[in-house]
C-alpha cells in the first residue's frame, strides 16, 4: 500500500523519538531528569474541576457545540483577554476556541501557505510550527535562536528573496524551550518587518501566565500595528495545568 508522500517525507515527530530515549533509560533503570515534551505535573485547580464535575452531568454538554464555538466561551476568551492584556475581540468574530491551541498552530499554514510558501521559524521551537508547514506543502526557513541576541530571532539577516516568497512568522514568547521573553521594541520590529514583506504573523502564547518575580509578559497583539499582520494562539494547557483536557483559543483580528 502507497501513502501520500507528505506523510512519506515526513521527519519523526520529535517528541516521540524524545519519549523513546527516555523509556529506554529508564527501562535500564537510569534515573532522569526529563527535558521532553513540556507537560505541568500538578494538578488541575480545584474551581475548574468543580466546574468540570457539574458541567459533565447537563446534558446540555453533551452534544456538538456550534461549529464556531460555544458561544459562552468565545465571550470568556473575549473577557478574559479584555482583563489580561486590556484588548478588545469580538467574541463572534475574532475568537476562535480550540481543542488545544495545537490543534489551531498544526492547521493554520493551510490558510496562508501554497505548495513552495515560505514560513519562516524560529529554531529550536516546537516542531508543529514546522510539520504544519510542511502539510501544508510549504518550505521552512529557519531562523536560529542564540544566545548573542537574547533568544530572538535576527530578523535584519533573513535574505531579502526569501524574506519575499516568505507568507508566515512563527515567534512565540516566553519562549519554549529557551524561556527568553520579548519586550515591545522586539514585538515592534515583527510589526514592521511584517509590514514591510506582507508576512502574517503567528505568535504561540501559552505561556504569558508562567513567569517569575512580578514579570508580566507581553501578548504581541498589544504592540501597535500587530493586529494588522498578527494572531495569537493561547492554551490553557500551561496556564491552569490541563494538557489532559486540552482547551486553547485564537485571537485575530477579523
Ligand atoms: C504546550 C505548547 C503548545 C500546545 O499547547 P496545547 O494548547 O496543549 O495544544 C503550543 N506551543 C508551545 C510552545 C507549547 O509549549
Amino acid at each position: 500500500m502507497r501513502i501520500a508522500k507528505r506523510v512519506e517525507n515526513l521527519p519523526p515527530y520529535l517528541f516521540v523519538g524524545i519519549s523513546r530515549k527516555i523509556a529506554e533509560k529508564k527501562a535500564r533503570g537510569e534515573d532522569l531528569v526529563s527535558f521532553a515534551i513540556g507537560d505541568p505535573d500538578m494538578p488541575t485547580p480545584k474551581h475548574i474541576l468543580d466546574s468540570l464535575c457539574q458541567a459533565a452531568r447537563d446534558p446540555a454538554n453533551h452534544r456538538y457545540p456550534e461549529s464556531d464555538g460555544l458561544p459562552q466561551l468565545r465571550q470568556a476568551i473575549s473577557t478574559w483577554y479584555q482583563h489580561r492584556f486590556g484588548l478588545t475581540f469580538n467574541p463572534n468574530k475574532e475568537v476562535v476556541p480550540l481543542i488545544g491551541s495545537k490543534e489551531g498552530i498544526g492547521h493554520v499554514a493551510l490558510c496562508f501557505i501554497d505548495p513552495g510558501d515560505i514560513a519562516l521559524v524560529t529554531d529550536p521551537g516546537y516542531p508543529v510550527y514546522s510539520v504544519g508547514t510542511m502539510f501544508a506543502g510549504g518550505d521552512c526557513y529557519f531562523l536560529p535562536l542564540t544566545e548573542d541576541n537574547d533568544f530572538l530571532p535576527h530578523l535584519d539577516q533573513v535574505p531579502a528573496d526569501i524574506a519575499n516568497r516568505a507568507k508566515l512568522l512563527w515567534i512565540n514568547y516566553p519562549n519554549n524551550p529557551t524561556a527568553a521573553v520579548a519586550d515591545e521594541a522586539f514585538f515592534k520590529k515583527v510589526v514592521a518587518f511584517a509590514k514591510r514583506h506582507d508576512i502574517a504573523v503567528c505568535h504561540d502564547a501559552p505561556y504569558t501566565e508562567v513567569a517569575f518575580d512580578g514579570y508580566r509578559p507581553l501578548s504581541f497583539l498589544q504592540t501597535p500595528g500587530a493586529q494588522d499582520v498578527g494572531m495569537e494562539f493561547h492554551s490553557l494547557s500551561k496556564s491552569y495545568n490541563m494538557t489532559g483536557w486540552r482547551i486553547g483559543m485564537a485571537v485575530v483580528n477579523a
